[in-house]
């Protein structure tokens, strides 16, 4: 029996001043596209902001309902939205910001489970490895180099080879 230990590395800034240009504007456009959620019952407003390899921007944000498990999270939002308009063109950098209407806004979230599922997939289709940005609308900031580091062991096609 061996004993396999899987890790991964975030890079963690104090705040925003630390990133570089490119980074920080795509974290300010998801800190403020949170308004554009559609999150009355949670108040909790998510929002996820693309840099695809050609330079464009693709964005989503959180999808609720009243029947709770119709919700749709924003990072599939955006997945959905750049496979649709822009198939086939990679993700370089995404950055993803929360507006907790309840409470406080200043820790960095990750994406949930399924769209962790999402994510690795969209990285596999694409060819094209996705840095993630994550922060609230202040504080600090953690950036991710590759998805697939945020769902060890993930079942992918390569499983079903
Ligand atoms: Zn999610």
């Amino acid at each position: 029996m061996n004993k396999v230990t899987h890790q991964f590395i975030t890079e963690e800034y104090e705040g925003i001043e630390f990133l570089n240009v490119p980074d920080a504007e795509l974290l300010i456009r998801a800190r403020l596209f949170t308004a554009n959620a559609y999150a009355p019952y949670s108040n909790f407003k998510v929002a996820a902001v693309a840099k695809l390899v050609d330079g464009q921007i693709v964005k989503g944000v959180n999808q609720e309902n009243a029947a709770y498990p119709v919700c749709i999270c924003a990072e599939r939002v955006l997945l959905s939205t750049a496979a649709m308009l822009h198939p086939n063109v990679g993700i370089e950098t995404m950055a993803i910001s929360y507006l907790n209407e309840n409470g406080s806004s200043e820790t960095p979230i990750s994406p949930c489970g399924v769209c962790r599922q999402s994510l690795v997939e969209y990285q596999q289709r694409t060819n094209q490895v996705i840095r993630l940005i994550l922060s609230g609308q202040k504080g600090k900031v953690f950036i991710v180099e590759n998805v697939e580091s945020l769902l060890p062991l993930s079942f992918s096609n390569k499983s079903m080879m």
